[in-house]
């Protein structure tokens, strides 16, 4: 699933099943739980952030949220090792 950075800091967009669809994904949105404009995140997620349940699980946050959560934890993670 591949990953795009945007102009905006922490906000992605993040390659759709259907072939040549995006989405476009917050992941500051939500006190960190993130947002997707993705139907799923609407129809299935909002309702489990809004219970409190945990962030960034299946239940809170769509594939693309997840995928662009990894995306950054990669970034940060080879940024870091430059520093080491
Ligand atoms: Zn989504």
């Amino acid at each position: 699933m591949k990953v795009w950075d945007t102009n905006e800091p922490f906000v992605y967009e993040v390659e759709s099943s259907k072939p040549g669809k995006r989405y476009k994904v917050w992941l500051l949105r939500n006190h960190g739980a993130g947002m997707c404009d993705c139907p799923y995140h609407g129809y299935r997620c909002q309702g489990a952030i809004y219970r409190n349940e945990p962030k960034l699980t299946p239940a809170t946050a769509c594939k693309h949220v997840l995928a662009a959560s990894r995306h950054l934890l990669v970034s940060i993670l080879e940024d870091q090792a430059k520093h080491q």
